[in-house]
């Protein structure tokens, strides 16, 4: 949208998340690509400004705080195919994925990592100039991890995986001091924030989730060397003494979460560190597993993880855990990533709290709580609307029938992208 354009958006109801209520006939101005003002609708606009979502329910964009943008969305079979791939058709993938979850509704995502390093960063920056259409991003660069790690491509023979490109192995280190170096360089090559693979993964061959794979010297070391250019680690950690070590050494954010004990718990709602549960997609393992044959080695550990990591959710929602949205989207198409609201409302939280972890409480873990997360002036014009009700059933944003970035309307209230 041109600097200086205006725009009216006539919302029946809007969501504010701020205040934890629902607004009737409210008109929100839109200037640029900021929020001017949001008033009550007297029903005195008109004209070609004017956008009518009058009979729709208006909330702010919705964000993903654990989502995957580049490569191709998950096999299941390990990511030793990963050398069949090039930087490009990785980079490419990512231009459909973006597409694909900025029409959804998710006009925001902290990408928490790709193998290929740094294409995250490339695909933000194109975004960012306008070449491509996708959600606002801040990117991990590259992950974190031990030699053969939950953020290492396994499965290949060592001397083959010493041999890879650097940037197939970019974040790969065995010292706090390494991990100062390289984490100094991810900075300094544009990613926004650090991802620590601090215990195995699912879906990583070879490696076990409950296993701590770093110790809490090395999880300091790139606390204290991502605050020193102002960013934030997220940590990867599904076992409990993992969960342990990444919040003591002071990270903003504890990814899945699965296998968390009551002391992580009390830990997590004493620090105020984050909780980013990926709580839905457990059941699309399951299912797309068995019938597409990924390895028996992913599906027990999926299986050993998924009702887990529920139940120490519900767990942690009601000791007041800060609990942010993250689906790990790219494990799954990227169009289903509202799919987990339904599984966040069944674990106990109300459509209220719900849609505030994917909005004003995803704001805040950013560092972006003055420009994204809510409807309010002064902050992005990003913007969503739904037909059904989500208060009454947060199902209904899996339905998004309108999409605004920057202003720019770019999936309109028949279903049709923008004009791009
Ligand atoms: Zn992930």
């Amino acid at each position: 949208m041109p600097e200086g354009s205006r725009r009216l958006i006539r919302a029946g109801r809007l969501v504010d998340v701020l205040a934890g209520e629902v607004l009737e006939d409210r008109l929100v101005v839109v200037e640029g690509d900021r929020i001017a003002a949001v008033e009550r609708d007297t029903g005195a606009a008109r004209g070609p400004e004017v956008v009518d979502l009058s009979g729709a329910i208006v909330l702010p964009g919705l964000i993903d705080c654990h989502a995957h943008l580049v490569g191709e969305v998950e096999t299941g079979h390990g990511y030793a195919h990963l050398v069949q791939r090039t930087g490009a058709q990785e980079a490419l993938a990512g231009v459909r994925n973006a597409r694909e979850m900025l029409l959804a509704g998710f006009t925001t995502v902290r990408d928490v990592g790709t193998f290929r390093a740094f294409v995250d960063v490339a695909l933000r920056d194109a975004i960012e100039a306008g070449d491509v259409l996708g959600p606002r991003m801040r990117c991990a660069g590259a992950y974190v991890t031990s030699p053969g790690g939950g953020g290492d491509i396994t499965g290949l023979a060592p001397d083959v995986a010493e041999a890879l490109p650097r940037e197939l192995r970019f974040g790969v280190v065995r010292s706090p001091e390494e991990v100062r170096a390289v984490v100094r360089e991810i900075l300094h090559r544009g990613a926004d924030l650090i991802k620590v693979i601090a215990t195995g993964a699912v879906l990583t061959e070879g490696t076990e989730p409950g296993a701590p794979e770093l110790t809490e010297a090395e999880i300091r070391a790139a606390v204290e060397e991502a605050a020193n250019h102002g960013a934030h680690v997220a940590a990867h950690a599904h076992g409990a003494e993992g969960i342990l070590r990444a919040i003591r050494a002071g990270v903003r954010s504890i990814e899945h979460g699965s296998l968390i004990d009551e002391a992580g718990i009390e830990l997590l709602a004493q620090t105020g560190t984050y909780l980013v549960a990926d709580v839905w997609n457990g059941d699309w393992i399951e299912e797309q597993g068995r019938r597409l044959g990924w390895s028996a080695e992913v599906l027990r550990k999926n299986a050993e993880t998924t009702e887990a990591q529920r139940e120490g959710f519900a767990c942690a929602l009601k000791a007041g855990v800060r609990i942010a949205f993250g689906t790990d989207s790219g494990v799954f198409p990227h169009r289903l990533a509202a799919r987990q609201f339904a599984v966040m409302a069944r674990l106990g939280m109300g459509p209220m709290e719900v849609i505030r972890s994917a909005t004003s409480v995803a704001a805040e873990l950013l560092g972006w709580g003055d420009r994204v997360g809510a409807v309010a002036p002064g902050r992005y014009a990003d913007l969503i609307a739904v037909e059904g009700d989500p208060l009454a059933d947060v199902d209904a944003l899996t339905e998004v029938a309108f999409v605004m970035k920057g202003g720019e309307v770019v999936k309109d209230l028949a279903g049709a992208a923008g004009a791009r």
